[in-house]
């Protein structure tokens, strides 16, 4: 789509900026902004055709799962495109977990399948691609781990010099080792991610760095085909609700932006109640929808094992709002133990995740049994990550070391109802066959 300018999100405001303005939040008022497009005459159809055939191309932008729905993207010549074929990942049925939330039926969609193991990929194949358009050199970002994971993958397929911000000691080990493997430079600040988030914020508008988090909206055009591919993937039928977990709440923002785009095309008829779910110690969404306040108060020094949501000041917290006013949504928060039990049975459908993806069962759950989710539902809950993000945190929930810190500073012992122990044998056959009959 080759009609795309920048718009502020801000009702009063709405100004608009060109697609190649080098700015992350509109000039005016400093609202965070929107990549918007002018009217066409898309018909529905049509596209669906379109976006059909383009599965079966040999062509890297037709296989892309972001860049095969080109048309409600921004305009990007092909030789431009940095794409590592991201997106085609799998809508899993999860029995097991379906019987453990109380719902009759569940169905994930693992963005953890994605080149580099979470839905950053996504996002980071549109924003990289417009720092190429816009001739950047080098890119930055502050990152629970993901991000700069993603972003150091992109960046090298695109010639590019990475900068990543990152909390010192406060990343799982296995985004840290990827963002070190693709070659970007690693700052470890000490200081949480919010801090990270300021200072790289500060530090793009004086160095000739471009920012790739989730504020930079071309991010979020990528992470919008999230919803594409899942309607594209049910062959157009809407499913009733589709759960998310919220760290910094752009890409809950970014699917609620993709659907609403289908739905005022006509490309579905109605929309899918959203659902976002924090970790209690980093839930700043959801204090705000319990109090219907007017604005979001962030969560100093907010605390959860789930790293990647592990954020108190979330930047697109009015996008996610409107998002979720959009589809008559609502807001969950579930506990450190709820997080690791339902892990532990994502785990049992043969699937995994990482823990912050985890929340969208533990949500599940406790929102059938609070009565505000019918078991009879047509629900899609969205992981985020792959399970090898974070060995440690699985390791010690089998082996019952799993602790965590809670806000008062005491530590607390998850208790791991699912675990799956470790057999300790001597090594010799008697034993070994005694063992096996456990
Ligand atoms: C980044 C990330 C999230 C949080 O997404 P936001 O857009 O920050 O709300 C959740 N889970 C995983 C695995 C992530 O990498
Ligand atoms: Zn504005």
């Amino acid at each position: 789509m080759s009609s795309a300018y920048l718009q502020c999100i801000e009702p009063h405001c709405q100004s608009r900026f060109p697609a190649s303005s080098r700015i992350y939040t509109c000039e005016r008022c400093d609202g965070l902004l929107d990549v918007a497009y002018e009217p066409s005459a898309l018909s529905p159809e049509h596209l669906k055709i379109l976006w059909a055939n383009r599965r079966a191309s040999a062509k890297a932008a037709d296989q892309s799962g972001v860049w095969r729905f080109r048309e409600l993207l921004p305009e990007a010549d092909e030789s431009q495109i940095v794409t590592m074929i991201e997106g085609n990942t799998q809508i899993f049925e999860a029995p097991r977990s379906a019987e453990f939330a109380g719902i009759s039926r569940l169905t994930f969609k693992h963005l953890g399948m994605n080149p580099t193991g979470s839905f950053k990929d996504l996002g980071m194949t549109t924003g990289v691609t417009q720092a190429r358009r816009l001739g950047a050199e080098s890119v930055a970002c502050a990152s629970t781990g993901n991000t700069s994971a993603s972003m150091a993958a992109y960046a090298a397929r695109a010639g590019m010099r990475a900068f990543v911000f990152v909390p010192a000691g406060q990343i799982a080990l296995g985004k840290l080792s990827q963002a070190l493997d693709y070659g970007a430079t690693v700052l470890q600040l000490e200081g949480d991610f919010d801090d990270a988030m300021r200072l790289v914020r500060e530090v793009t508008r004086e160095a000739d760095l471009y920012l790739l988090n989730s504020v930079n909206p071309f991010r979020l055009e990528g992470q919008k085909t999230i919803a594409f591919e899942m309607l594209q993937q049910r062959s157009w039928r809407v499913p009733d609700r589709v759960v998310v977990p919220g760290g910094n709440l752009g890409n809950s923002s970014a699917i609620a932006k993709g659907l609403k785009e289908l739905f005022d095309l006509g490309v579905i008829p109605r929309l899918p109640q959203l659902t976002i779910v924090q970790a209690e110690g980093a839930d700043p969404l959801y204090r705000l929808w319990k109090a219907e306040a007017a604005a979001l108060e962030p969560v100093p020094g907010a605390t959860t094992l789930a790293t990647a949501i592990k954020i108190g000041n979330p930047v697109s917290w009015k996008k996610a709002l409107r998002g979720l006013r959009w589809s008559g949504g609502s807001v969950e928060e579930v506990s450190e133990q709820e997080i690791a039990d339902a892990k532990a049975i994502i785990g049992l459908d043969g699937i995994g995740c990482e823990p912050a993806s985890a929340v969208t069962l533990a949500g599940v759950k406790k929102m059938v049994a609070a009565g505000s989710l019918n078991p009879d539902e047509d629900v899609v809950a969205v992981l985020t990550g792959h399970v090898l993000k974070d060995p440690d945190y699985t390791v010690n929930y089998h082996r019952g070391s799993l602790s965590y810190v809670d806000a008062s500073g005491a530590k607390v012992q998850i208790t791991p109802h699912h675990a799956n122990r470790l057999v300790q044998v001597p090594a010799e056959a008697q034993a070994i066959l005694s063992a096996l009959k456990m």
